[in-house]
């Protein structure tokens, strides 16, 4: 198959003068379990740099109050869990109910490998029409399956690491990094998904096309840029981007604000959440 080399950014979003929070992008990320809270926040927050007009954070009913206290700018949804790690049947209802609602839908940063993590993954992935991103511990839960991947109901971007990929294919990492671009041309076309495989130029592929981002510094190998990233990408496929432009401008942004972020912090100083206050500086070389 002729693969498509993209080169050139995407057209970004529109913003119209009389938008309202309503017309910007409703998106849900459901992240977060006791001992990483934080990952919850950073993805929240960066749906919120990426300019969504509501962000909603489901976690687990435990740090609903850490996750909330952070930032006020989301909102958040209790998730109850059982004794067996499960959700309820009251909990599970309710945000179903709530699903149809969004513009996006991310999974995964900070959930853990728990029971309630590998089944919501599995029944969004496969019943969910919107666009579902699939990041970390949800990623881990769809590479425990003892089945295939699901087919899916909708669009999806999943975005894993080297490790995270190599879970999913059963390819060891040293072969993945031996030839990145055709371990995620392949998995892209076999599933019919868009992959951004992360690290040192980061590739985005729906299986035809394929981008090698140029954003982006090692001062981003440090905890909790990825759940940013993860923010970010779902922010902007809420906004009506297609998936495979959403990822591929949210890789370059994200990106792009790790470079500001080492140009002033030093590549070893430089922290997830400083990427959160650097976007509206990538945000700025575009518009
Ligand atoms: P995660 O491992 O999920 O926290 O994701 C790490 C994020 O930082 C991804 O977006 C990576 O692409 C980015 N990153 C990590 N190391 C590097 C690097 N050496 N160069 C560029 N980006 C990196
Ligand atoms: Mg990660």
């Amino acid at each position: 198959m002729n693969i498509q080399r993209i080169k050139d950014l995407p057209p970004l979003p529109q913003r119209a003068p009389d938008s309202h929070k309503g017309s910007c992008g409703k998106v849900l990320i459901i992240a977060g379990s006791p001992g990483m809270s934080g990952a919850a926040c950073l993805a929240g927050m960066g749906a919120l740099r990426g300019g969504s007009g509501l962000v909603f954070v489901a976690t687990p009913a435990a740090i609903q109050s850490i996750v909330a206290s952070v930032n006020p700018c989301y909102l958040t949804i209790p998730l109850e869990l059982d004794s067996d790690s499960q959700l309820t049947s009251e909990s599970t209802a309710h945000l179903l109910d709530q699903l149809p609602g969004f513009d996006a839908v991310a999974i995964g940063p900070g959930c853990g490998q728990h029971p309630w993590v590998r089944d919501l993954t599995v029944q969004l992935y496969s019943e969910l029409e919107q666009t579902l991103i699939v990041d970390a511990d949800a990623l881990n839960s769809l590479a425990a399956l003892e089945t295939p991947l699901p087919d899916a109901a909708g669009p999806r971007i999943l975005t894993p690491h080297p490790g995270e990929f190599s879970r999913l294919t059963n390819v060891s990492i040293k072969d993945i990094s031996a030839d990145r671009e055709t371990h995620a041309i392949q998995f892209a076309q076999k599933h019919q998904v868009v992959l951004v495989l992360k690290g040192a130029g980061t590739i985005v592929t729906d299986g035809t096309q394929l981008a090698v981002n140029q954003t982006g510094n090692a001062g981003m190998a440090t905890g909790g840029t990825g759940d940013v990233l993860t923010g970010l990408t779902t922010s902007l496929a809420g906004q009506g981007m297609s998936p495979f432009d959403a990822a591929q401008l949210g890789v370059y942004l994200h990106g792009l604000a790790g470079d500001f972020a080492a140009d002033d912090l030093s590549q070893p100083a430089m922290i997830a959440a400083d990427l959160l206050d650097y976007i509206p500086d990538a945000w700025r070389e575009l518009i």
